[in-house]
């Protein structure tokens, strides 16, 4: 029910209309229904009590309702008056000139005028300056066609300073005038706004060298593309620095920090003209020449650049350090299209750089597209081949001397069955498999399978078979390695001896400190550690001494000309001197012929593996390649390099 003047003449209508037709028609009504004299005029007596009576009581539920009615509707409104006094929000009804009628004391200490002083004042004299009339005339627009308006707006501070507003404006009906009402409600978002801020700051600069960050240089790049014109070119140079790893794991994070701050700090200096900086994060930077005229611009850059990194720097706790990178260049058109395309042209450049030794750059060439789509292939094929059980291992014997009951061990292979039943070589499949990080559960199951086979061949053989497996740096880096080859003994009851771990130089380097640990928990365990490659890497005496290995494996290169070439000899027998001072055992790898066995006994080197032996084999040939050589002399004798490189091809190796 509304207590409006029509309601109420409504009600004052009927009324009289229910009296007149009493007064009128009450004694023809009553006469018609009793017929009775008497009882006739006793009605007409009373008929005008009973309608005073009907009356008043019509007049108290009339009034008792309508002030009900009114009691929620003053309390409701109190209610809203106490909201609009107290509410934070900046709330002011205008009328259709935008004039103010009401302001509320929230808003008139946002804009620093009392509420009375605020009355008639024209609202757009409060907003900043930097709405312009377009600003309103969208505003009345939208309110036109939605019946509201919500928006950021900025109104002027009682100190004069411009503040960031929250706004809404809702037509409210129109005043006794007939004149449009409009309501506006402010609420202050400059903290949000500073939040906000903040965080673009943080994803647009990198903390820790205040370096724009990936983000930034993306958009600038995105932006310097959009307004490029038809000769303009724009070359990318991708940053790595080689090696960085090792700062952090031997001098600490808060080093490898501090030496970011100043190699970034070193390359902002030498930044040629039209240049641009970026840190993406690691160790990796990035420049941009906004405006290249011939391709050697980019590439003095980087040759300026490598220079300025290879200076030593002296880092906060006094150390020097010698720090090297390698860089990648694309440019813009003719690489790149793209900004997306450039930073992912420029990172695989600057791969090629760090293939080629490291400590060099490199222009984008389009074979490294058509090598990177192979890798992707590849990645897919090979996650597949995990999951189908497509790997299988190969086993090579490793000998104490030539006959064959000298078998001091095998080391595993890990080897790929192709759908035509052929066999891919590790090196084909290894890179990739690390690159994607595949090789963690890969390497795995390797060193799960080997033990298993090791174990197997003990029980059958009844002599212990020590089994050699490769590591991959990922592995050593996951941090789980240690776990994994509990596991794998655990489950095949393999005594830890009879495991032997290969590792690589570069795998250590990259790790000192964690590597050196986890050795030594290694070998706590009982199991062998042997230094495959050797000669191929660091060859650091000091490192040898440092890190706990039971092996040397001598690389291949260094036996293949053993017997014509006497540096290789001088430095093969050097390498097995050193050995034996750090009572390491020597296992020259690749002997292929009787000759290079004969010069490496005389050097006292201890165990030899190679073709002129056996190429790897399937796990169930052992057997019989131990039994058929049971009473013969010599492995090599019996069997030329040649035929064991043809039964070598067939199994997959080498
Ligand atoms: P590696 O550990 O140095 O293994 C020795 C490689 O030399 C093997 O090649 C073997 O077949 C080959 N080889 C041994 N003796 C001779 C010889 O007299 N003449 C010639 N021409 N070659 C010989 P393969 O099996 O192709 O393996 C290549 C590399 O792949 C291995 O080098 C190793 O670094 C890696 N690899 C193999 N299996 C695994 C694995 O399970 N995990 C990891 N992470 N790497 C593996
Ligand atoms: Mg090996
Ligand atoms: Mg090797």
């Amino acid at each position: 029910m509304k207590l409006t003047g029509s309601y109420a003449l409504k009600v004052a209508l009927i009324y009289a209309a229910v009296g007149a037709l009493w007064i009128l028609f009450s004694d023809t009504a009553v006469e018609w229904l009793i017929g009775d004299n008497a009882a006739l005029s006793a009605f007409r007596d009373y008929k005008w009590w009973l309608f005073v009576m009907a009356s008043s009581l019509l007049v108290f539920w009339l009034s008792w309702r309508a002030l009900a009615e009114q009691g929620g509707l003053i309390r409701r409104l109190r209610q809203s008056a106490i909201v609009f006094e107290r509410t934070h929000e900046g709330v002011v009804t205008t009328d259709h000139r935008n004039r103010i009628l009401d302001a509320n004391p929230a808003f008139s200490r946002m804009v620093g005028r009392s509420e009375a002083l605020l009355k008639g004042v024209d609202l757009a004299t409060l907003h900043s300056s930097r709405h312009d009339s377009g600003f309103f005339e969208d505003i009345r627009n939208r309110i036109g066609e939605q019946g509201y308006w919500t928006g950021e707006i900025w109104n002027v501070g009682p100190d004069g300073s411009e503040r960031p507003y929250q706004a809404t404006v809702t037509y409210v009906g129109s005043g006794r005038d007939g004149q449009d009402r409009y309501a506006w409600v402010f609420t202050e978002i400059t903290k949000l706004k500073d939040a906000q801020k903040r965080l673009e700051d943080l994803a647009y600069h990198d903390a820790l060298t205040g370096l724009p960050s990936r983000l930034q240089v993306g958009d600038r790049l995105r932006n310097l593309l959009a307004e490029a014109d038809a000769g303009r070119r724009i070359a990318v140079l991708y940053i790595d620095l080689d090696h960085f790893r090792n700062v952090n794991d031997s001098f600490g994070h808060p080093v490898g920090d501090n030496l970011l701050v100043l190699v970034a700090r070193r390359l902002q200096r030498r930044l040629p003209e039209g240049a641009g900086l970026a840190h993406l994060g690691g160790d990796e930077f990035l420049i941009y020449l906004e405006n290249v005229t011939d391709n050697g611009q980019a590439g003095e850059c980087a040759v300026n650049m490598l220079k300025a990194i290879a200076e030593p720097f002296v880092l906060a706790n006094r150390r020097e350090v010698y720090v090297r990178a390698s860089i990648g260049i694309a440019f813009y058109p003719d690489d790149a299209g793209s900004a997306t395309e450039l930073l992912q042209y420029s990172n695989a450049a600057m791969f090629e750089a760090k293939k080629l030794g490291r400590n060099n750059w490199q222009y984008f060439s389009s074979h490294l597209v058509r090598r990177a789509d192979q890798r992707l292939q590849l990645d897919t094929r090979l996650r597949r081949a995990l999951k189908n059980e497509e790997f299988t291992l190969h086993y090579m014997p490793i000998m104490a001397g030539e006959r064959r009951e000298q078998l001091c061990g095998v080391e595993a292979l890990l080897r790929w069955e192709q759908p035509d039943q052929s066999l891919m070589a590790p090196e084909e499949f290894i890179s990739a498999a690390e690159e994607t990080g595949l090789i963690v559960p890969l390497g795995r199951w390797v060193l799960e399978q080997a033990c298993r086979q090791a174990a197997v061949w003990q029980r059958e053989l009844d002599r212990p078979i020590p089994v050699a497996v490769n590591l991959s740096a990922q592995q050593f880096r996951t941090g789980r390695l240690f776990d994994h080859v509990e596991r794998a003994l655990d489950q095949s009851g393999l005594a830890p001896q009879l495991l032997h771990l290969e590792i690589t130089e570069s795998m250590l380097m990259e790790q000192i400190q964690t590597g050196q640990n986890l050795l030594g928990r290694l070998r706590q365990l009982g199991v062998h550690v042997s230094l495959d490659d050797f000669g191929t890497g660091y060859s650091s005496l000091s490192y040898l001494r440092r890190f706990d290995v039971d092996t040397l494996k001598i690389d291949q290169s260094f036996i293949s000309d053993l017997v014509g070439n006497a540096a290789d000899r001088d430095l093969v027998s050097a390498i097995i001197s050193m050995a034996r001072c750090l009572h390491l055992t020597v296992v020259a790898e690749g002997v292929e012929q009787v000759g290079q066995l004969d010069v490496l006994r005389s050097m006292g080197c201890d165990c030899f593996q190679g073709y002129l032996f056996s190429p790897p084999f399937p796990p169930e040939h052992l057997v019989d390649w131990l039994r058929a050589g049971e009473g013969n002399r010599s492995a090599g004798t019996g069997q030329d390099v040649d035929s064991h490189r043809s039964e070598s091809r067939q199994s997959g190796g080498a």
